[in-house]
């Protein structure tokens, strides 16, 4: 191949191939079925992707209310993950998906 410099690290293979992905808010790499997929998209704007098939640029979302909480409070979070200025109607959408973590001592 003539691929010289694209770039990509040599990957090292794990022993279990459980797919994992970064939460953009604390950073962690957690299991991929844990995280909620946020997606940039050409014609909806931000929003969330049951699916994570969607095309456009996403960014991952674990399970932590404290993470959801982030990106909800701080739409810098993910204007810098999505390369987007996601709207306050985008983020309260974000905030009422039924997906989103309730905090442990609610109450
Ligand atoms: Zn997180």
């Amino acid at each position: 191949m003539t691929g010289k410099g694209s770039g990509r690290p040599a990957r090292h293979v794990p022993q279990r191939h459980v797919p994992q992905r970064t939460c953009v808010v604390c950073r962690r790499q957690v299991d991929k079925r844990r995280l909620t997929r946020i997606v940039r998209t050409a014609d909806s704007g931000v929003l969330i992707d049951p699916t994570g098939k969607r095309n456009g640029r996403g960014a991952y979302l674990c399970d932590q209310a404290s993470c959801w909480d982030k990106v909800i409070r701080h739409a810098g979070i993910l204007n810098g993950a999505l390369n987007a200025q996601v709207t306050e109607a985008e983020l309260a959408a974000i905030a009422a998906d039924p997906r989103r973590p309730t905090p442990a001592e609610a109450g």
